[in-house]
């Protein structure tokens, strides 16, 4: 093992064991987080044999969050953003409070200062940017109402925490810790001097000059940036753009602001999806931002010592239940008293439903500032690693009590359409959102269409397959996960079941057992082979026809049960080809008479 080069190591070892142990746990039908975290436990200093560089994986994670609040900030737009605000911020504050009052409570029980008590609470009570993001990316929840909220409460939780983590060594004396003004060298910090409210006031000016900056500078010069470049042809030069600013944004927003680093990540690129170029910016940051949100949970397991759990059973179990259930509790009352759906309310609490990165960084300055005592922080760490293993089954628990609950509260609950928005919101508001319900409770209704074909997404190929199918009266329904496209979809009278494909419920929805056809329109074909293996299932009779961008996707596809691939790159050109010779052959034909081809 090389000593000399820390950096490689800590990327070699923790990609290679994350992918191991991911695979494995992929295997075990266990989610793959699972495995990054065992193998950070593994390359972490309290297991044996070799041991990682904790503070470069910890930096190599920040890296991640960064890429990823960018990625969630190219989707959202400035609106997206102050159309959930009513919920978000009464939401997250209420729940931090909630969080931090059982928090001190524990701290109570275990002997400690009310210090001690509210720097734990307040760990408890903020999420992981990480682990809610991921969760949702997977199920596809970001672009859905739930989703905007969700992130929404992200962004006014990342706010508390910078405005917590300025105030706490201000307020050490006071709550009986040891003030600290020397060698702050995290970003965050303020001199002592400034007092509470000086604190305060200069954090808030700090932040508000950072969303001004943003809006009236970066709107101006980021989409100009990528013009410019876009112009240039290179497509290395972009790709390079695209990183210099998310990265820069993020940086710069930390270091002359005093913002964190997610938030100036999510702006740069709330910011970049006013330009058209957005959608490849986001397709440029992807690869890149999977590898290193991976480390992150490498990095969390390396933190973890498994020793720490002998001896601390109860305090540990009596934490993690404040993280599990009493945040989730709170936020799913929160969300209800909005008059919210269910569904809303269940997601939002299992995304909210553990803590995280910035839990470390919190229980890290307690011990510092002698706030907290040792056994906080590791209560913290312990807290972290299982609220984070056990999120994925909060989902699963989240998706087993909707009809459930739904069937208890049918009776009494007014229709999901009358729900009002939230008090604070502006008119222009209530009208946008109200003007396209999610009706998100329960499974997705099944279609009464039978003899049909089920037509999965429609972009740039389904939109066209579907007119053909329109003109020739055929009876068929759209799966369409995208909420733009379904409205329009909706506009147009065409059926549509509204969801991922791939998921179970929402594929039955469309009754494949009775379909005669199966359609696949969307772009991913690993994707695309899953949902053939379930129609499959469902009906070995269906004619399947599905898409595909290269050759090895072709045989993946037929070998999974497609009858027919289409080869979309080859079919491009045979249209390129027609042109050609129809010109070639009559030169008084022209090139717009040759007609598309559908199949
Ligand atoms: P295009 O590549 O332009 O033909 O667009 C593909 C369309 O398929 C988009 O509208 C996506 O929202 C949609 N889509 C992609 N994957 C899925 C999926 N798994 N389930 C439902 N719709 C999907």
């Amino acid at each position: 093992m090389p000593h000399d080069t820390p950096l490689i190591a800590t990327i070699v070892a923790g990609l290679g064991l994350a992918f191991v142990f991911g695979a494995l746990a992929n295997r075990f039908r266990v989610p793959p987080l699972v495995g990054y975290l065992v193998a950070g436990v593994l390359v972490g200093p309290n297991t044996p044999g070799f041991v990682a560089d904790a503070g470069l994986a910890n930096e190599l994670a920040e890296i991640g969050v960064i890429l990823l609040m960018f990625g969630v900030g190219l989707h959202f737009s400035l609106k997206d953003l102050l159309s959930v605000r009513a919920i978000a911020v009464p939401g997250a504050v209420v729940q931090i409070g909630f969080a931090s009052l059982l928090g001190v409570g524990l701290a109570w029980l275990l002997g400690w200062s009310l210090g001690a008590g509210l720097v734990f609470g307040l760990a408890l009570s903020v999420a992981s940017t990480v682990v809610l993001l991921r969760a949702m990316q997977e199920r596809r929840l970001i672009e859905t109402e739930r989703g905007r909220i969700a992130v929404g409460w992200l962004i006014v939780e990342d706010l508390a925490m910078v405005l917590a983590l300025v105030l706490l060594p201000v307020l050490a004396g006071v709550l009986g810790g040891q003030p600290q003004a020397d060698n702050h060298s995290s970003l965050f910090f303020l001199p002592a001097s400034y007092g509470i409210w000086g604190v305060v006031g200069v954090t808030l000016a700090k932040v508000a000059a950072f969303v001004v900056v943003m809006l009236v500078v970066g709107r101006r010069v980021i989409p100009w940036i990528l013009h410019y470049v876009a112009h240039t042809g290179s497509r290395e030069l972009f790709r390079l753009s695209v990183l210099a600013i998310a990265l820069g944004v993020a940086f710069g927003a930390a270091k002359l602001f005093g913002v964190s680093l997610a938030l100036g990540a999510f702006f740069a690129g709330m910011i970049m999806s006013e330009s058209e170029l957005s959608h490849r910016a986001a397709e440029e940051s992807l690869p890149l931002r999977d590898a290193f949100s991976v480390l992150f949970f490498v990095s969390v397991g390396m933190l973890f010592d498994p020793f720490s759990l002998v001896g601390n059973g109860l305090p540990i179990l009596a934490t993690l239940a404040i993280i599990v259930i009493g945040k989730s509790l709170a936020a799913f009352v929160i969300v209800i008293a909005f008059r919210y759906p269910i569904a809303t309310a269940l997601m939002i609490s299992a995304s909210l439903a553990q803590i995280g990165e910035f839990s470390f960084i919190l229980a890290e300055l307690g011990v510092g500032l002698k706030l907290l005592p040792e056994q906080g922080r590791d209560l913290i760490l312990a807290g972290a690693i299982l609220s984070i293993l056990l999120n994925p089954l909060m989902f699963l628990i989240a998706d087993r009590m909707k009809p459930w609950l739904g069937k208890r509260a049918g009776k009494a609950a007014a229709p999901e359409e009358a729900r009002p928005i939230g008090p604070a919101t502006e008119p222009g508001q209530v009208a946008s959102v109200a003007a396209a319900p999610e009706k998100e409770d329960g499974p997705p209704p099944r279609t009464a269409l039978s003899g049909h074909s089920i037509l999965v997404g429609y972009g740039r190929v389904g939109s066209l397959v579907g007119a053909a199918l329109k003109e020739a009266a055929l009876p068929f329904l759209v799966i369409e996960d995208a909420q733009k496209t379904l409205s329009k979809l909706k506009a147009g009278g065409i059926e549509t079941v509204a969801g991922n494909a791939a998921n179970a419920d929402v594929f039955s929805a469309a009754n494949p057992e009775g379909a005669k056809r199966l359609i696949l329109a969307i772009p991913n074909a690993f994707e695309a082979g899953q949902i053939v293996l379930r129609a499959r299932a469902a009906n070995p009779a269906i004619n399947v026809i599905a898409r595909a961008h290269s050759d090895a996707e072709v045989e993946h596809l037929k070998g999974l049960g497609a009858d027919t691939v289409i080869m979309g790159e080859r079919e491009i050109a045979r249209g390129i080809v027609e042109v050609v010779t129809a010109k070639a052959g009559d030169p008084a034909e022209p090139a717009s008479a040759v007609k598309p081809q559908l199949a």
